[in-house]
């Protein structure tokens, strides 16, 4: 029987949130369509995340050893899933929309002869076909898009879908990996990680974004004080990162970091389309704005009309002393 194949982003021993989205909704997908439900995850000691995914219900995890995941680049990503690909035979092959997906699902796609719908916001198999929409033009609009393709790979948008709990008894198979790195033509030599990032912005919770609203080192102490209360990620506008009170690192948006948590408070954040196509997948989305004409209210779940000066140091010290019970 042929399966639909998930590439598991995992790092320092935890598995990226977007992974098991994608793993959930392929689960669903599988077993509509009669597949089985395989999941292939490298790493220098992959037996770290089997736990973690058999909750999610793949019938195979694919284990892939080698010292060289330790640090993570995509050539020898492409090698391992290139080897699962031509001994398994997958149907489809699905990944979370990450930089490192763009990279090796092109490679895969091309050395396969692949259909490839990358970055899309949802994806159904029916039969032969599968179906795609992908925001497109700063996520203006949604494109159909559709491949027949006998192998077709696709990268998901983080919080397009619930990652959801299914606990079977998934069998480990581990794949054996011959690969010299002698022949690598690129090596990593350090990751370099911004001061301010203390939660991973693209895998948190929850984020209080920055705008033009905060305006200055006040602002900007008022915006940390609400994301430690509530132990939230910090993210940004781009006029905020452009004038230099957070790093470019926190941009979120069109030419930033698309983010998709359970809760974003928009501060001073007027709404410009290209901030709201990364953001726009958050569950819940506050915005504190003091225009009540702010387009970012058009989004927003709950909206509060008014000086952010006033209402964050209300906001912190309420939270925190819920928090304190
Ligand atoms: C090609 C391109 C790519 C871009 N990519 C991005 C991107 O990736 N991310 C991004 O964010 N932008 C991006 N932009 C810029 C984008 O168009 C906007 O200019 C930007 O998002 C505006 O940031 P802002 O909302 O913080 O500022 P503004 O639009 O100036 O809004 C500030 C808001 O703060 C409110 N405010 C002011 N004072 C207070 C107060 N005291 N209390 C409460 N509210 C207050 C105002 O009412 C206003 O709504 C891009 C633009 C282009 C052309």
């Amino acid at each position: 029987m042929s399966h639909i194949l998930v590439y598991i982003a995992a790092t320092d021993g935890k598995v990226k949130r977007s992974s098991l989205e994608v793993l959930s909704h392929c689960r669903k997908l599988a077993s509509e369509n009669g597949l089985k439900l395989t999941a292939a995850v490298l790493d220098a000691d992959p037996s770290r995340y089997t736990e973690t995914l058999s909750k999610y219900g793949p019938d195979t995890i694919f284990t892939v050893k080698h010292p060289v995941f330790g640090n993570h680049l995509n050539t020898p990503v492409i090698e391992a899933l290139s080897n699962i690909i031509s001994d398994s035979a997958p149907r489809l092959v699905a990944f979370a929309s990450t930089e490192s997906a763009k990279e090796v699902m092109g490679a895969l796609s091309a050395r396969h002869q692949a259909g490839a719908l990358p970055d899309v916001a949802s994806f159904t198999l029916n039969g032969d076909v599968v179906e795609a929409e992908r925001p497109v033009m700063s996520a203006k609009v949604l494109s159909l898009t559709s491949s027949n393709s006998p192998l077709v790979m696709v990268s998901v948008r983080s919080g397009s879908y619930d990652a959801t709990e299914q606990p079977g008894t998934a069998a480990v198979q581990e794949v054996a990996f011959d690969f010299d790195t002698a022949g690598l033509k690129n090596v990593l030599k350090e990751v370099l990680s911004s001061a301010g990032d203390k939660v991973d912005l693209s895998e948190a919770e929850v984020v209080v974004a920055a705008g033009r609203g905060i305006k200055d080192a006040d602002g900007v102490k008022l915006v940390e004080d609400l994301a430690d209360a509530l132990g939230a990620a910090i993210g940004a506008s781009r006029a905020v990162t452009e004038s230099g009170l957070f790093p470019a690192t926190l941009q979120i948006g069109q030419t930033g970091k698309v983010v998709s948590p359970q809760l974003y408070f928009a501060v001073g954040i007027s709404g410009a389309i290209q901030h709201v196509a990364g953001m726009a997948n958050s569950k819940v989305i506050v915005a504190i704005n003091k225009d009540p004409d702010a387009p970012i209210f058009q989004y927003a779940t709950y909206g509060l009309v008014g000086d952010l000066f006033k209402i964050l140091p209300l906001l912190t010290e309420q939270i925190r002393s819920v928090k304190a019970g």
